[in-house]
Order: structure tokens, then sequence, then C-alpha cells
């Protein structure tokens, strides 16, 4: 934490310097430091990295486990929620550790589709010829090495009614060095329909690099969508969620969702209510054209499918 204030030029001060993250602990990578505004403790990228003392406060209805995920594991490592999608855990190693994750408390370790677990994985997706579509997750998967990711995603090719091979990672726009020949080769030789959803929550976050390296994953044919969460103090404003809208688009990304925030123990200070939230969506809805406007949206324990909070709340 000290090391991050003094690439920031901030005092290495406060009591959040002494707080014990180890559980979680912080993880930013240098180019991402770079896109934060110097002197600055607000800046909304540092904030969604830097931990903080509310995190350490016991908010009545924020849980380990917000998504009851657990309860949806139809082998390690293996969510089977939605009908005809299934989403791997394939790592609990990220580039950054955002505070908010809805994974932050996940036991990575036990559920993970690797060695024997993934044949256990693999059989499952044999079995269920309704999953048309695989989604990549973890943590962030592109943390992997790129053998590891060619050889699943060979196996993933051999199941004929897997159609879809979709990717949700942070990495492009934290690590866009991520985005090298050998993966844009293994991405634009894949025989499914490749989608990757990147994460990305304030315009700042997208700087010459992260646009460049969109715009090769685009050229080799991927699908580019964004989720970004409503953090409060972060995000939660019409012209910068209009600005996020925008500068996405000119890196070839369309904006999907915005998520409201999953209520995970260490993360009740980033919550913008529901009503606050939808002023914001009718805000873009008046600025932006349709294909800007993401879908406001939450996850519900045990619900089939994501609930939509706008427009249907307000008709
Ligand atoms: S990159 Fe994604 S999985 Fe990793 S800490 Fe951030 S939100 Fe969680």
């Amino acid at each position: 934490m000290e090391e991050l204030l003094r690439l920031v030029g901030l005092e290495a001060t406060g009591p959040d310097l002494f707080l014990d993250a180890r559980e979680f602990p912080l993880r930013v990578p240098h180019s991402f430091i770079r896109r934060m505004e110097t002197g600055n403790r607000n800046d909304p990228l540092l904030r969604q990295v830097l931990p903080a003392h509310e995190e350490w406060h016991e908010i009545s209805g924020f849980r380990q486990d917000p998504l009851g995920e657990r309860e949806v594991m139809s082998t390690p490592g293996l969510l089977h929620k939605y009908n005809g999608r299934a989403l791997l855990t394939l790592t609990g190693a990220c580039a950054v550790h955002c505070r908010y994750c809805f994974r932050r408390h996940f036991p990575y370790s036990e559920a993970n589709p690797a060695g024997a677990h993934l044949d256990t994985a693999l059989a499952y997706l044999e079995r269920h010829e309704e999953i048309t579509e695989v989604i990549l997750s973890g943590g962030d998967p592109l943390a992997l090495p790129d053998d590891r990711l060619g050889e699943l995603a060979r196996r993933l090719a051999a199941i004929p009614h897997v159609r879809t091979l979709r990717i949700h990672s942070r990495l492009p726009v934290v690590l866009p060095e991520r985005i090298d020949d050998v993966l844009l080769a293994w991405l634009g030789n894949h025989p499914q329909r490749m989608v990757l959803v990147v994460h990305c929550n304030h315009p700042n976050e997208i700087d010459a690099e992260v646009t460049g390296g969109m715009h090769k994953l685009k050229q080799s044919g991927v699908t580019l969508l964004n989720q970004a969460v409503l953090l409060k103090g972060i995000n939660d404003d019409a012209g910068t969620l209009a600005r996020l809208s925008e500068k996405l688009f000119e890196a070839g990304i369309l904006p999907y969702y915005l998520h409201q925030l999953d209520r995970v123990q260490g993360s009740a200070h980033f919550e913008v209510n529901d009503s606050a939230a939808c002023k914001l969506m009718d805000h873009l809805h008046a600025t932006l054209p349709g294909y800007l406007i993401p879908r406001l949206a939450r996850e519900t324990p045990g619900a089939r499918g994501k609930h939509w909070l706008w427009p249907d709340r307000h008709g």
C-alpha cells in the first residue's frame, strides 16, 4: 500500500495503511497505476484497488457468497446456473484485486476445474447437450498460460453442442500487454464463436494502449462486450457513465451490462441504491444512442436469469 501511494504521489499515512489485507491483498499492475491521477486520493481507479477500513465493517445483508454460487456448482469449478450456459472458474488469479469483487471469498483452491476435476467438468458438459455456451471465468482466465488455455479450448471445441466460447476478463483493460501475438493467434483460430466480455468501470481506464489492444482483438474476429459495476464515488454519475460508453465504443467494445453491486462482505461502501441507479439510466437514455446504453442488471441467488432493473422499473 505504501508503494502504491508513493507511486501516485500521496502521503503514505492514515489508518488504512495498517490494514491486514492478507486474505485479499492489494494487487494492481503498474500500467494501471500510470492511469491514476497523481496526488488524488479519490482517484476512481485508485479507489477500486486500495484497501479501505470500511471493508472490515460487518454489514447485515452482505455475505461471503452473495450469489449462492456454491449451491449451483455441478462439479468442482463448474457453475450451471442458467439454461444453455455453464461457467468454469478456472483460476483464482487476477492481475488486479478489485475491492468490490463478488468472488473475493470464493474457495478457488477446491472449486477449480484442474487436473482430474477438469475431466469431470468436461464429462458434465458432454452429457448436457442443452449447454451451447461455455464461459471461462475466474478469477481471470487470461491469467492462465496460453498453453493451458489452448489445451482447454481444444477439448471444448470437440464438444459438438458447445457453439460459443465466452471469456470474462479484466486483463485486456488493466494489463493490455497481455494481448500479444500468441493470444491473438489462439483467439483468431478458435473454431467456435468467440466472445470476450471485458470489465471496465471508468473512462480513465481506457488509454491508447488499451484501445490498441482492443482493435487487435476485434481484427481477430472476437465479439467485444463490456460489463461494468456501478460503484459509489467511482462511476455513479451520468457524465462518467456516458463517457465510459463513448470510450468503449471508440475501442470497438459495446456496453453490455451495468451491474448493481453483488452484496459481498466488505463492499457495502460501494453500493448505489436502485432508485439512484435508475435515475442515472434515465440520463443515459436522454443522452446516448440505444446501442451505447448498457442494461442495468442485478443477479439474485437462485434466479434463472439476471433481473433487469431498467427500463422495467420505470415502464
Ligand atoms: S478482475 Fe474480476 S475476478 Fe479479479 S478481482 Fe477484479 S472483479 Fe474479481
